[in-house]
C-alpha cells in the first residue's frame, strides 16, 4: 500500500506531539509506541499514513527543511491561545512553498490547523483570522483540542484527500 508521509510542524508548545499522539493512539499525552503510523479509511478506502512528530527540534531552520523536502503533506499547527504561534506558521509555510515549488509541485497538501480550543478563555486568535489565512492558501482550516479530541481526525482525512488527489494529478 502508498504510504503517505505528512509532516505537523508549528513552535513548540502548540501540540504537535498531541494532536499526533491523540490521532495514532487515541489518547492524551501518553504513549508507548514511537511509530507514527496508522492505517485507517478515508471514503471507504483504506490507507496508511506516516505522521512525522517535529518534536522539539523546530528551532533548528536546517532540520525543518530536511522534514519539508521528506514530506508530502504539511499540517501547520498554531496554538488559537498564542498569537505568535500563528505568526509562525507564516514563515513556515513560506518555506515549504520555497522548498516544494521548484520541484515542480503545484499543489502543496497542507492543512491548517488551531489546536487548544478547548481553552475557551485564553483565546487570542479570532476563528475568522486562521479562516481568513486558508482562504488565501486555498487549504482547510480546523479548530482542534488533542486533550478533548475535538476535530482530530478531520484534519488528517483531509490530508489524505489532498495527498490522493496529487497522486492523481501526477
Ligand atoms: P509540541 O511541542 O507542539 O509537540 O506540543 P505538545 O504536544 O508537547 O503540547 C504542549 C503542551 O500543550 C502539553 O503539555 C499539553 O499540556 C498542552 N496541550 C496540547 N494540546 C492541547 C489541547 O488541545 N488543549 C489543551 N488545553 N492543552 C493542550
Ligand atoms: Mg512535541
Amino acid at each position: 500500500m502508498r504510504v503517505f508521509q505528512c509532516a505537523v510542524m508549528g513552535s513548540g508548545g502548540v501540540g504537535k506531539s498531541a494532536i499526533t499522539v491523540r490521532f495514532i493512539h487515541g489518547s492524551y499525552l501518553e504513549w508507548y509506541d514511537p511509530t507514527n503510523r496508522k492505517q485507517f479509511s478515508v471514503d471507504n478506502q483504506p490507507c496508511l499514513l506516516e505522521i512525522l512528530d517535529t518534536a522539539g527540534i523546530d528551532q533548528y531552520l536546517t532540520l525543518n527543511d530536511m522534514f519539508i523536502r521528506e514530506s508530502e503533506g504539511f499540517v501547520l499547527v498554531f496554538s488559537l491561545c498564542q498569537r505568535d504561534t500563528f505568526e509562525e506558521i507564516i514563515r513556515t509555510y513560506e518555506a515549504i512553498r520555497r522548498i516544494k515549488l521548484p520541484e515542480g509541485n503545484q499543489i502543496v497538501p497542507l492543512v491548517i490547523v488551531g489546536n487548544k480550543s478547548d481553552l475557551i478563555d485564553e483565546r487570542e486568535v479570532d476563528t475568522t483570522e486562521g479562516e481568513k489565512l486558508a482562504m488565501e492558501w486555498k487549504c482547510s482550516y480546523y479548530e482542534t483540542s488533542a486533550r478533548t479530541s475535538t476535530n482530530i481526525s478531520l484534519v488528517f482525512e483531509d490530508i489524505v484527500r489532498q495527498l490522493r488527489r496529487n497522486d492523481l494529478i501526477r
